[in-house]
C-alpha cells in the first residue's frame, strides 16, 4: 500500500478517536457523524494539533450541524439541473461532472453535504458512462469540471480511463479538476499521477485552501509537481466564520498561495447548505475584506468574491463599489478612498468597427 492509501486507511472517523487524538470533550458528535460522515487523515490531524481552531473547525463535527432548520438540502438546485445523475449542466458552455463520492477529509461546511461520503451518492460505471454519453451528445459543452467528492481520490487508472474517454469527445476543449487533495492529502500527488495527468492537456486544477496554516512544505511540493507538469492551478477558498473571516488571514493565505504557484480564483460566500449556518458570515464582511485587499496586495493574489446564487441561478461576483456617481463625468474612488473622475463620453468618430 502506498503512503497516501495508508493515510486514508489510518484516517479517523469516530468521536472516540477524536477524544483520543485531540483530548477534547466532544459532546455528542457521534450523532452528527451518523448524519454527516467524518474523515480526518493523519496528515491533517497533525496540522490541527499545531494550528488549532481554524483547522479544527473545518474537520471536526459540531452539534450545530444538526441545529440548522433554515438550511437547504440542495441550495444550488443541482439535482434539478442534472439531466443524468451526477452531471450538473447549469451554464451554456460547461458542465460539472461528479466522478467520485469520497474525499480525503470531509469538510464540515461542504456545499454537497447532503451526499458527499454518504450512501446517497451513487457513482458507478453506469453513471460515468451516462455522463460521458450526455457530454458526447451536447456539443455546446466546451469545458468539463470533474468534481465529487474528490476526483484525485480515484486510483490513477480509473481516473485516466475517464480522462481518456473525455479526450475522445471532439467538442470538449478544456478539462478542469476540482480537488482538495493538495491541501488535505498532498502525498497523493505522486510523480506517477502527475505523469498521467499531463497527457490530458489543456488541464486545469482548482484546489481548495482556506487557511495559511494549510500551506505546508508537503502542500508546496504537491503544487510544484502539478505546476511543473504545466497544469495551471487555481484556488477556490470558502469564507468561513472562525476560520478565515479576517483581512489579515486572507491576505496571508492569498499571498502564500501565489508563492506556491496557485492563483486565487474564487472566494465563496457560504452557501445556504443545511448544517453549515454556524460557518456563515454576512456579505458585508466579505465585501469589506475585498476592499481592504484590492490595491494593497498583488492583483494576481485577488480572487473574485462570489455568491453561488440559491436555486442554481449561477455565481454572482460581489465586487466592492468604486463608482460614486455617473453623469457627464464618472466619479469614483480609488482603493484608498480618494475621489477621482473620468469623462463619461463615447468618441463615436474614433470607434473601431
Ligand atoms: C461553479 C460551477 C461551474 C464553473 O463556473 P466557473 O465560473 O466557470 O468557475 C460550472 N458548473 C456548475 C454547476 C458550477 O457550480
Ligand atoms: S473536499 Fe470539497 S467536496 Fe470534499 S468535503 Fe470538502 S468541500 Fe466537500
Amino acid at each position: 500500500m502506498t503512503t497516501w492509501q495508508n493515510e486514508i486507511k489510518n484516517s479517523i472517523s469516530s468521536s472516540a478517536a477524536i477524544a483520543d487524538e485531540l483530548g477534547c470533550i466532544t459532546d455528542d458528535i457521534s450523532s452528527v457523524i451518523d448524519q454527516y460522515p467524518m474523515r480526518i487523515p493523519p496528515y491533517y490531524l497533525a496540522l490541527i494539533k499545531k494550528a488549532g481552531q481554524p483547522l479544527y473547525r473545518q474537520a471536526v463535527p459540531d452539534t450545530a450541524e444538526l441545529d440548522d432548520p433554515m438550511g437547504m438540502e440542495d441550495p444550488l438546485g443541482e439535482e434539478n439541473l442534472s439531466p443524468v445523475p451526477n452531471l450538473v449542466h447549469k451554464y451554456p458552455d460547461r458542465a460539472l461532472f461528479l466522478v467520485c463520492s469520497e474525499c480525503a477529509m470531509y469538510c464540515r461546511f461542504c456545499t454537497r453535504k447532503r451526499k458527499v461520503g454518504k450512501q446517497e451518492m451513487i457513482i458507478t460505471d453506469k453513471t460515468i458512462s451516462e455522463g460521458l454519453n450526455y457530454l458526447k451528445h451536447t456539443p455546446e459543452i466546451r469545458e468539463v469540471l470533474l468534481s465529487g467528492g474528490d476526483p484525485l481520490l480515484l486510483a490513477d487508472d480509473r481516473l485516466e480511463c475517464i480522462l481518456q474517454r473525455l479526450k475522445k469527445i471532439p467538442s470538449i476543449e478544456v478539462i478542469r479538476i476540482g480537488s482538495r487533495i493538495p491541501c488535505t492529502l498532498p502525498m497523493r500527488v505522486t510523480p506517477e499521477l502527475v505523469a498521467m495527468l499531463k497527457k490530458y492537456h489543456p488541464l486545469y486544477i482548482n484546489t481548495h485552501f482556506n487557511h495559511p496554516a494549510e500551506i505546508t512544505s508537503e502542500a508546496k511540493t504537491a503544487c510544484a509537481l502539478l505546476a511543473d507538469a504545466g497544469i495551471a492551478l487555481g484556488c477556490q477558498t470558502v469564507l468561513l466564520r472562525g476560520v478565515n473571516d479576517s483581512t489579515e488571514i486572507l491576505r496571508e493565505l492569498f499571498c502564500k498561495l501565489l508563492a506556491i504557484r496557485v492563483k486565487p480564483y474564487y472566494l465563496f460566500q457560504g452557501d445556504l447548505t443545511r448544517g453549515t449556518a454556524h460557518f456563515r458570515t454576512n456579505i458585508e464582511t466579505g465585501v469589506g475584506i475585498m476592499q481592504q485587499l484590492i490595491g494593497r496586495v498583488s492583483g494576481m493574489a485577488i480572487p473574485t468574491y462570489a455568491l453561488d446564487a440559491p436555486g442554481g441561478k449561477g455565481k454572482i461576483p460581489l465586487t466592492p463599489d468604486y463608482i460614486t456617481s455617473q453623469g457627464k463625468t464618472l466619479n469614483f474612488k480609488n482603493y484608498q478612498g480618494f475621489p477621482c473622475s473620468y469623462p463619461n463620453v463615447t468618441y463615436e468618430k474614433n470607434r473601431v468597427g
